[in-house]
Parts: structure tokens; sequence; C-alpha cells
């Protein structure tokens, strides 16, 4: 779109800046590590922003400020042949008001359906570690991170997830993170809300107990 307009194109944007007519985007790099200030040097801008990073603004339903271009199909090298969305049926990570997201820690498909469950109960998205889908116990599309998806919920529950520099890369944009982790010392910790030094195996189940009391 931004080739056809003949304007710049910036990704992933955090921030932007108006330094008169000016445009200046912001835009996280190197996994997280350092925060891009670049300067747009075209009047006009497609920006693509951050999932989570703007709060939507009171009173705008966004439909009144579409434009619709017409595709020209024949010109495309792509062609479209059939939208499959996530036959699943679970709720999409990047809407997702809370992320729940299970981690080597849990060994294996009993440790994933016992944090499942803690998420179908809170109406979450379930999400997971690389290590995880490497391992075939969660698909590619439920990974969160440098290279999955990229998600900033309100609440991110991380269950046995040691906090690798590219899982937070995928994460570290929640408003609150809570982590379970055995080991006191993982880095997950260093970034985390709050913390539950504990097995997994012991602490879901007395989390599904306590948010069952608390919801009567
Ligand atoms: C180029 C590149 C891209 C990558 N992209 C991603 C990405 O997008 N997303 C991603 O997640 N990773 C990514 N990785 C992999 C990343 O470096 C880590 O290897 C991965 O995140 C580790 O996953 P993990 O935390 O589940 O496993 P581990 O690092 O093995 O951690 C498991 C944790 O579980 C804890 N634990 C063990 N048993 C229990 C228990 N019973 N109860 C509670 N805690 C327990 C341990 O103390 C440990 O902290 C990438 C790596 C590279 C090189």
């Amino acid at each position: 779109m931004a080739a056809q307009l003949d304007v710049a194109c910036a990704t992933d944007i955090t921030d932007v800046i108006l330094n008169g007519d000016q445009i200046e985007i912001v835009r996280p790099a190197i996994a997280n590590k350092v925060k891009q200030r670049v300067k747009v040097n075209t009047p006009k801008l497609v920006a693509v922003v951050r999932a989570g990073a703007f709060e939507a603004e009171e009173g705008i339903s966004g439909s009144e400020n579409v434009v619709k271009l017409a595709a020209p199909a024949a010109d495309l090298k792509a062609v479209i042949k059939e939208i499959v969305s996530d036959a699943s049926g679970d709720i999409d990570l990047a809407d997702a008001d809370i992320v729940v997201s299970v981690g080597r820690g849990a060994k294996n498909q009993e440790g994933v359906d016992l944090v499942k469950a803690l998420a179908d109960e809170l109406k979450a998205g379930f999400g997971s570690s690389r290590a995880m889908v490497d391992a075939g116990l969660m698909p590619h599309n439920k990974q969160v991170g440098q290279t999955g998806k990229i998600v900033a919920p309100t609440l991110y529950m991380a269950f046995g997830i040691s906090g690798a520099i590219q899982h937070i890369a995928g994460m570290s944009g929640a408003k609150v993170i809570l982590a379970v982790n055995k080991d006191p010392e993982a880095p997950i910790f260093n970034l985390a809300d709050y913390g539950i030094v504990g097995d997994l195996f012991e602490v879901v189940p007395v989390l599904r107990e306590e948010i069952k009391k608390v919801r009567g």
C-alpha cells in the first residue's frame, strides 16, 4: 500500500511524535533492547502499530475513517485463494485481555492441559514459549516472542517460562505480569509484577481454586 501511495511505511510503532510537519516514529528494535526514533521523510506515512501499544480513543468506531481502495487484483503477484480462520475456536492471542502462557516447565501434555484449563476458566488466550512449540506440544501460532506473536494484554501469566530475551520481546508490553517458576533466579522474575516461586503442578490447582472462590 505504501509503495502504491509512494509514501514511507513503518511497522511495529509504539509512539508517534509530531514536530511541526515532521513525523517521527518510535519502534522497539534488537529484541526490545533499544527504542529506535525514526524520522519519516515523506509527508504521509503508512503506519502499522504494535498490538496493544495505543489505547483506542473513546467514541471513535473507526468505520467512519475507513477509505476503501480498489486493489488491482490482476497485478498482484500473490493471490489469496482461501482465508482460513483458527479452527480451534480459541481466543485470539492478539485480542485477549488475559494471556496465559506455558513453558518447558510444564514438561508434557498433562502440564499443558493443566495450564490450559486455567486459561479456559479465565477466558484467556493460551500461548506458549518456543520451547513448547519445538517440542511439538503447542502449535506455532501460539508462540509468543520475537519469532512468534507480540501480545500486550492487561494480564500476562507465565507458567514454567524462564524469561529468555526472545520470549520477553513478545510480552513485555503487558500491563501486569505474573510469573510462576520453581527457580527463584529465573530471569522472568526481573520483569514480573507478581511472582510465585513454586512447582506449577502444585500452584495451578491452588490458583484455580482461589479464582473460583473469588468469583463465587
Ligand atoms: C533466533 C531465536 C528466536 C527465538 N524466538 C523465540 C520466541 O519467539 N519465543 C520464545 O519463547 N522463545 C524464542 N526463542 C527461544 C528462547 O531463547 C528460549 O530458548 C525459550 O524461550 C525457552 O523457553 P522456556 O522458557 O519455556 O524454557 P526454559 O528456558 O527451559 O525454561 C523453563 C523454565 O521452567 C522452570 N520450571 C521447570 N519445571 C518447573 C515446574 N514444575 N514448575 C514451575 N517452573 C518450572 C525452570 O526453572 C525454567 O525457568 C528464540 C531463540 C532464538 C535463538
